[in-house]
This record gives structure tokens, sequence and C-alpha cells, in this order.
């Protein structure tokens, strides 16, 4: 006589590695032999076995017969039934449990337990090198080292004086070998040198009987208190060019005083950390052993930010309050994308970013292969995708990274900091060269934006309360007519040359583009009369920016070629929460309805006049949002140039249809945190049909330490695959299975496993170590990783996991995979097991 026991499963998952490895430990509690029959599979295997009972293949709501034969049958079969039932309701609450860590970072990447502290990221990237400390200097501690003796008014005056004509004549030298951003520093440096307030405080003190070294650092502090009293953020960040140009000159006029910190010298690839960094020595510094920067006192505006950006190298400020002092010399890692610091990483931490900077190295290989082709839809739908660029050093990137014009050219950078406007010329000349660059794409030049937060001293205008709803961008242009008619002329004369637009920000009503085309007609007038040619069709558009222009488009249309969407300006107008106060960032929401139904609004609005509309904003370069932004129909996306391999690489992934139809649901829904929900994993890509298995998902003789290793390398490599668009997402996924229990199978193999959405295509992966590894409690060195699609029907999952126990539980399987040496050879093994069983 036997017991026997009728089992319907009740687990959602059915009898996976965990469950069976608790019924496996019960049953060998007893000396009966315990069977375990799934009708359905009509598979029987020997339930002290927790392999052969996977391999039974036992899905939800099978029925199973469980024999139990020996002198402890009875008490075997009674603990037995009462094992199964708890399984059902740990499974539930197992599910349920949440770790106490920051989840912000990746699973992975928690897994390493990083020591690591906040910041605020400047610019994305990471890198992992020696420190150099760098404190920058005081008022006070300059004030330390001024020699004591005053040679009299004359004398001192004339050493003063002789400074500056030094520093003026290296810095018109570094002029004419600088360009872009560099050439702008260089310029706002002059401009200070020449400020006729400095130096003529500098004589005052001088007269007081300070000598010349001294005088120049009262009038230096006099000059910063000013500037430090400021409400605007971006004239207060200027304070670190002063103290930059008082250096320079203290050394001109006392070169025998040894000024610390004058130079930063790197001597191997570094990660610099400085208390404030002017943008002059951050010139100076060797950029081609700068690897990122972690500085403090340091905006988002000033010009060090701006230039550390424009040349990619990770930067964070702000770092939390109780950051310790750091050491020079020592091996960091600092993560710009993330906003952290780890200064002192571990063989981990060190590993989790190596392996991560290797995954998107190969990425970009993979992205700016790609980039020529121009940004079209998998259904074929042309979105013009451009680079959005500050001077005319940075066309040359945006077109070497895949832009297909520039949709955005920042003009008013040329204009500020320093002391009078650039001329025609000049203007000219750099407009020009981007154009050149540009070989007949277009380029839109937007009109000078200044005035209101972005002051020009040489134009005088008065601080204002509010000065982002104030006297900026078109609302000045009839005060400074010959300023806007210069550049107006520099466009045209510039137009000769290639595709150029004229775009014209923040207008705010037909009146204002009707008198901007009366000014564009009276400038073409004086270059015909000049018999100086330009493109007479040159286009004109808009920018949409300001919420009036949304209700004024059939009658602005009549006048403007294109509109281009300013959504940076735009949020903080319809939301009235300024862009800059992150008091109100929760308040400035790209994800609410209301916003996105007035995009929606303004694509159909133009449209409906025949005209074509883009987007210039941060907003064209938001992954979430992008299949909403193609479901509206926008014609262009402009972006900064780093982000244009990703976009173009997505949009040519994603569907115009399926865009269309998400956008639908989102814009009927009721509030930004719905929107989030269904962009989290939006059904918007195409789904090329992969193989479950193949070569390029096979990795062999791997140096990896431990489980979270392996699982990050094969996740990423389906990031590299195509198989997933979220690695991180999906390795939380098969985290979340080894959480519940670890996934290894005896024998020297695991099979990591999860059901997830962050899979396109249900696959396979295989890993084979060099050395075995820790995996829960037992040893492995070949891994088969199976990541199934959610929506997959009929527990696929299931189907190939129990599968491949059966197989593991098989001797000659293990030796041939075993024995294998090449992915070729792996490959093989596998595919045929899997193709024999499935
Ligand atoms: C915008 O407002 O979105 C825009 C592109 O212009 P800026 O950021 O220069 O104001
Ligand atoms: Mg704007």
């Amino acid at each position: 006589m036997a017991e026997q026991l009728i089992y319907a499963c009740k687990l959602k998952e059915g009898i996976h590695a965990r469950p069976a490895g608790h019924i496996e430990r019960l049953c060998n509690t007893f000396s009966a032999d315990i069977s375990w029959s799934n009708s359905r599979t009509g598979i029987t295997a020997n339930a002290k076995s927790a392999l052969a009972l996977v391999g039974t293949d036992t899905l939800f709501q099978d029925e199973c017969k469980i024999t139990l034969s020996g002198d402890d049958e009875f008490d075997a079969c009674v603990q037995l039934a009462d094992l199964l039932e708890k399984i059902s309701l740990q499974e539930e609450t197992h599910t349920e449990e949440t770790p106490d860590v920051d989840l912000s970072l990746p699973r992975t990447l928690r897994e390493t337990h990083p020591v690591y502290i906040r910041g605020t990221r400047i610019s994305g990237g990471i890198a992992i090198a020696r420190s150099v400390v760098s404190k920058s200097i005081t008022f006070c501690q300059l004030e330390s080292l001024a020699p004591v003796g005053y040679l009299g008014e004359k004398a001192e005056l004339a050493l003063f004086q002789q400074g500056i004509e030094n520093l003026k004549n290296e810095k018109v030298t570094q002029l004419e070998n600088a360009c872009g951003v560099e050439r702008d520093i260089i310029e706002a440096h002059l401009s200070i040198v020449n400020d006729i307030t400095f130096a003529g405080q500098v004589t005052e003190y001088i007269c007081q009987q300070h000598n010349a070294f001294s005088a120049v650092i009262s009038a230096a502090i006099a000059f910063c208190d000013i500037l430090n009293n400021s409400s605007s953020k971006y004239i207060k960040e200027r304070v670190l060019d002063v103290m930059d140009i008082t250096l320079q000159l203290l050394s001109k006029i006392n070169s025998d005083i040894h000024l610390p910190h004058s130079r930063i010298e790197l001597v191997e690839s570094s990660i610099l950390v400085a208390d404030s960094l002017t943008p002059g020595k951050f010139m100076a510094l060797d950029k081609t052993r700068l690897a990122g920067m972690v500085l403090s006192n340091t905006g988002k505006t000033s010009h060090t930010a701006i230039l550390a950006r424009s040349l990619g190298i990770p930067t964070i400020t702000d770092l939390d309050d109780n950051a310790p002092s750091f050491d020079p010399d020592k091996l960091m890692v600092l993560d710009g994308n993330l906003g952290l610091l780890i200064p002192s990483p571990t063989n981990a931490v060190l590993r989790y970013y190596q392996s991560d900077i290797d995954a998107k190295t190969q990425k970009q290989k993979q992205m700016l292969a790609q980039v020529i082709n121009p940004a079209t839809t998998a259904d074929g739908r042309r979105i013009e995708v451009a680079a959005n660029i500050g001077s005319d050093l940075e066309a040359a990137r945006a077109f070497s990274n895949g832009a297909e014009g520039i949709g955005l050219f920042r003009t008013e950078l040329a204009f500020m900091d320093r002391a009078v406007p650039p001329t025609e010329d000049e203007l000219t000349q750099q407009y020009i060269d981007v154009i050149k660059h540009a070989n007949n794409q277009p380029v839109i030049f937007r009109t000078i934006d200044i005035g209101g937060d972005k002051p020009l001293e040489y134009l005088n205008i008065q601080p204002e309360e509010n000065p982002f709803l104030g006297y900026r961008a078109i609302r000045i242009y009839p005060e400074f007519i010959t300023l806007f008619k210069t550049q107006l002329s520099a466009i045209l004369r510039a137009s000769a040359s290639g595709y150029a637009r004229i775009m014209i920000p923040m207008i705010a009503s037909v009146e204002e583009v009707v008198w901007c085309r009366e000014v564009l007609e009276s400038v073409k007038i004086d270059l015909r009369a000049n018999h100086i040619k330009f493109d007479e069709n040159i286009e004109m558009g808009v920018m949409l920016e300001v919420p009036s222009v949304l209700f004024a488009v059939p009658e602005i249309a009549r006048h403007a070629d294109f509109f281009s969407v300013g959504s940076n300006d735009l949020t903080q107008y319809l939301f009235a929460a300024d862009r800059g106060n992150t008091r109100v960032e929760h308040v400035y929401d790209n994800f609410s309805p209301a916003f996105l139904r007035a995009l929606k609004f303004a694509v159909d609005e133009v449209h409906r006049q025949g005209r074509w509309i883009g987007i210039c904003g941060e907003l064209a370069a938001n992954l979430q949002l992008l299949p909403l932004l193609i479901g509206m129909g926008f014609d262009e996306l402009s972006m900064s140039s780093a982000a244009i391999p990703t976009i173009k690489s997505e949009i040519a992934s994603m569907k115009q249809e399926q865009c269309g139809d998400l956008l639908q649901q989102a814009l009927a829904l009721g509030s930004s945190a719905e929107v989030r929900q269904i962009l989290e994993n939006p059904n918007v890509k195409i789904t090329t049909s992969l193989p479950i298995i193949s070569e390029s998902c096979i990795l062999n003789n791997l140096d990896l330490q431990n489980r979270n290793e392996v699982i990050k390398m094969l996740t990423d490599n389906l990031w590299l695959q195509d198989r997933t668009h979220n690695p991180e997402k999906l390795a939380e996924d098969v985290w979340a299975r080894e959480d519940s229990f670890p996934t290894a199978v005896g024998y020297g193999f695991a099979i990591p496993h999860t059901k997830s959405d962050f899979i396109t295509n249900s696959t396979i992966s295989i890993a084979k170590l060099q050395k075995p590894i820790q995996w829960g409690e037992q040893q492995v060195n070949i891994i088969i990783m199976l990541t199934i699609r959610k929506s997959s029907t009929d527990n696929e999952h299931m189907k190939y996991f129990s599968q491949l126990a059966r197989k593991i539980m098989n001797e000659d399987f293990r030796n041939e995979i075993s024995r294998s040496n090449t992915k070729n050879d792996i490959y093989k093994v596998v595919a045929q097991a899997i193709s024999t069983a499935i």
C-alpha cells in the first residue's frame, strides 16, 4: 500500500526552484520513496530532487499525483500536504517585501554596496580616475601675500598700468587662437581687464596710499560685492571670472610673489576636486587628462559649467553638506549621470563601473554607426533631428553626431560678457562657419534672446523684479534696433553661402511678427542697394514660448514660415513657474495632461495652416516623452548634440501609429502621475521577431566574480543586442526572482529567470565563466538566463525553465556543454536541447 496526495498547483509561477527546494528538503527527511507525477505533462519525477521536480513542468493549476511508499509514508504525506499549503502562502508574501535601501540607484549598483556622496549633475558621464584636489585662494589670503611697501603714487600707478597692459596683450594673443565658448570667455575676461570702474577704483586706492597689489585686491573685493548682491544667479556666478582675472593681474604686477594655485597640473587621467574653479583655470587644464570634475560654488549656468558640458566632461556640484574633505591622489568614481561621487570605491564598485563604461561605449559605437541615416520611425515617418548649439565651435560635433541641421543656434552667447557688441563682419564670419559645416542642411539662427536674466552690460538695461516676464528678446529690439538690424544683416549675408533660417524668440503677438518682417525687409533693401548677395527666400519663423501664441497661430502663420516650441519657456509661462527656481520645480510639469494637450493643440493648429513645427527646448531630448512627441506629429526635434544618436536610434525603433495611440491615451488621463505610469514601458516599439537563442547572447570565458556581475553582464548584453530597452529594470526583475530563492540548480548550473515587461523578445542567454562563483549556497560556472516576455502566452517561462532543468539532469548534456569551448559550440548544444524539447 502507498499513500497518495492529489495536488492542484496554487503557485502562480508553478514549481520553480524555490518551492522545489523546500519540497526536496522535506522529502529527504523521510525514508519513503516519493514520486511526483504531473498529469498534464505526463512527467514523473523523484520528489527528493529539486531539479527533477522543476523538470515536471508543473504550472499554475496543474494537477499532480504524489505517491509516497515506505515505512513513514503517512507522516510524509501529512507533512508534505502541510508544506504545499504553506509555500503557496509564503509565495504571496514574498513578493511584497521591499528592501530598505536607496531605491533610486540601479539594483545592480546597489548590490555592490557603494558608499557615496550625493551631488547635483552638471554634466553626465562616468569617470574613474585619481583625485587632484585644488583649493582656491580667498581674497583674505591674497591680502596676506601683499608686499608692505609703497613706492609712491606715480610708481604704483605705473606698476598697475603696466600690469593691465601686459595682461591685455596676453588676452588679445589668446583670442587669435580661440574659438567658440573659449573665445567668448576670453572676451569676457578682456572686458573685465578693460573695465573703467575697476581701473578707477584701483587708481583711487593707490591714491589713498595702497600699493598696486593691495589696491587691485581691494577693488576686486568691491567689484565682487556688487556682483554678489545681484538677484541674478547668472551675475553672481561672474565672481569667479573676477577672481580669475585678479590672480592673473597680480602675477603681472608682482611676479616675485608666489601665488598659490596659479596652474593646476594634471599628470595623468584625473578627477579634479575644486572648491571653485574659474573658467580661466579650467581652460588652462589639460583636457586630455581631465576625466571629471567635482566642484563646489559652481552654478549650473557658470561658464565653467557651460564649458564642462560642451566638452562632455562628467561634472557634479553641490555635494551634500557633510561631505568630507578629499585627499589627493585617491582613486575615485564620479557618476555624473546619477550625480554621485564614490570617494573610496571598493573593487566591486570599480568592476561595476568598468563594466558599465564598456557597455555604454559599445552602445555609443553602435548608435554612431547609424547616425548618418535620416531619422525615420519604423513605419516610415520622417522626423528631422537637429542640434541646439551656442557657438560655431559646437557645429562640427553636432554634425558628426548625426544632426540633420541646426534647429536652434542660441546666438546671444557671442554678445555676452564683452564690452561692446560683435561687429557685423565678425558675426557674418561666425555664421558662415556654421552654415558651411551644415553642408546645405538648414541652420536656424535664433536672433538674440537677451535682456531680463541675461543682461548685456553695454545695453544698460536696468535690473527688473520679474526678469522672465520683463524686457527681453523681441521686446528690446525696437529700442536696440541697430543691434537687431546688424544681426539680421549678418544672417542674410551668411545665407548666401548655404541654408539659413531666422527665428524670433519670445513672440507674444502677431504685431511683433509683422514688425520683425518689416525690419527684415528693410535690411534686405539695404543689402540689395549695396549689391550684397543673400538668400531672397530666407524663411522666418517664430518661437512658440508665450502661451498667447497658441491662440494666435492662424494670424501669425500668415507672416511666419515655421514655428518652434521653446518648451523651457512655454512650460514656465503655462504654469507660471520660474524655470530656474527649484522650489516650484514640481509645478513645472512636462508630464501634465494639460501641458501635453497644449502641445498637441499647437501642432494641430500649425499644421492646419500648412506650416511646419519643431520643438527645441530640453523636452525634445526627453526619452520618456519621445513617443508622445512623435505621436503629436512634430516635424522636427532639436536638442543638444550628445542626445542625437540615442534619439535617432529610438525614433527608428518606434511606430508612428502606436505613438499616436499612446498619445490619445495620455491626453485622456487626469494626472501627470498617470501619464508617467503609461510611459513607464509603453508599447510603441517594433518587435522584430528574434529567435529565443542566438550566438550573440552567449558569452564565453568570462572573468566574473559574483551573481550580480553575471546578471549585469547578461542584461547589458541584451541591451546591446536590442532585446531590451531598459537593462537596469530587466536586471531588477531578474534579481526579484533571485531574492526569493537563488536559482542555482546543482551540477554547477544556475538558471536565473524572469517574466518581464522589459524584454522585447524572449531570450535564453548563457554565460560560461572561467572560474566557479558562489550562487546562493552553491558553486556555479554555467549560467543559463531566461528572460521571457511578460505577455508571452502559455507559460513559456516555466516551460523553458523545466525543460532546461531536465536537460541539466542529463549527464551527456552537462558534459557536452562543459566541453564546448566556443560560442558556436555552446549555441549548438543548447539550441539542439531546446528544439528537441519544446
Ligand atoms: C526654450 O525656451 O525652450 C528655448 C529653447 O530657449 P531658451 O532655453 O534659450 O530660453
Ligand atoms: Mg526660451
